[in-house]
């Protein structure tokens, strides 16, 4: 029996839960091995080594919207946001676990964007997606993910490892995701430095070979990869390393479509727009991969903020917070 081509008014229900199981079986590949795959009650692999373990869960109306939000755009920032912490741990992705709530009325089309987004996106890192489970959903589609790692070095990452005398600094640009998310919402012009905004809100793209070298490098301190904004990560990190994080507004590296806005406005993206996946870090030295310095550790607590040489006033609250 042939499949009947999905037109863009066919429902999730109209397909049912065995399409819907054939769907993923034959999107999500083997990169890894493993003894038992999707199919049995659950997947048996080996490891010998350590294994590192996140887990991230995306809902519509929190996480996405799907006004503004392609399916397959979805399903790969569900992969993207997770190997962002296996990076910041010093980690490379290895198996990970695929869970979905779905509506009954979700457009069959959708589906299989979602699913293609997260092939496409766990292909790319190399990753296995070796089982999880689909439910219906009474509301919003509900998406989870839990992805393993191996270390790639001998010990892990961490964000309490920050010592006084270091530098803190930051990978890639920031601000870019909040100015992306602004601009689906408001629907300003998009220029190409918008679009590139958008593109950067939509799928992230985790700094898992920036992670790698920070693993190896014998300067290194503390890690965390910024997903709630910099003045309220900068705050977890420097809690978790009893120590305070000096750090200068101006040094901050803007995301070039930044230049777009009035200084306030790019400075408050930069720090509470959020979801920019940058790894931010400590250490000593000249760091193993490009970065920018933003600051110092000194002895304390909390986070200072410089402005134009002088320091300046910075609610540490604004970043996202779920509850
Ligand atoms: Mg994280």
């Amino acid at each position: 029996m042939t499949a009947p081509h999905p037109s863009s008014s066919d429902t999730l229900a109209e397909y049912g839960e065995s399409a819907l199981i054939a769907a993923i079986t034959e999107r999500f590949s083997e990169t890894q091995p493993l003894e038992v795959g999707i199919g049995d009650d659950g997947a048996v692999f080996r490891q010998a080594q350590p294994i590192i373990a996140v887990a991230d869960a995306m809902i519509e109306g929190v996480h996405f919207d799907r006004r503004w939000s392609p399916a397959d755009s979805v399903g790969r920032k569900l992969v993207a946001v997770n190997v962002s912490d296996i990076a910041a741990m010093g980690g490379m992705p290895t198996y990970a676990l695929f869970t979905a709530s779905l509506p009954r009325d979700l457009p069959w089309t959708w589906v299989l964007g979602l699913l293609d987004g997260v092939a496409a996106e766990a292909a790319r890192h190399g990753m296995t997606v070796c089982g999880g489970d689909v439910t219906g959903s009474p509301g919003p589609v509900s998406l989870s993910l839990s992805v393993l790692g191996r270390l790639v070095a001998e010990r892990p990452l961490l964000r309490r490892n920050a010592r006084v005398g270091e530098s803190v600094y930051v990978t890639g640009s920031l601000g870019g995701s909040g100015l992306g998310l602004t601009a689906l919402q408001t629907g300003v012009p998009r220029a190409e430095l918008v679009l590139s905004a958008i593109a950067a809100h939509r799928t992230p793209m985790p700094r898992l070979q920036e992670g790698a070298a920070l693993a190896h490098w014998s300067g290194v301190g503390a890690c965390m990869d910024l997903s709630d904004g910099l003045a309220q990560d900068a705050v977890r990190l420097a809690a978790a390393s009893g120590v305070r994080l000096e750090l200068d507004l101006d040094l901050l590296p803007p995301h070039p479509g930044l230049d777009l806005l009035s200084a306030e406005r790019a400075v408050h993206l930069m720090l509470y727009g959020g979801e920019d996946y940058e790894l931010l870090f400590t250490g000593v030295g000249l760091p193993p991969c490009p970065a920018t310095r933003i600051g110092e550790v000194v002895a304390g607590a909390g986070i200072g903020w410089r402005w134009g040489g002088t320091s300046t006033e910075r609610r540490e609250e604004g970043g996202f917070s779920h509850f």
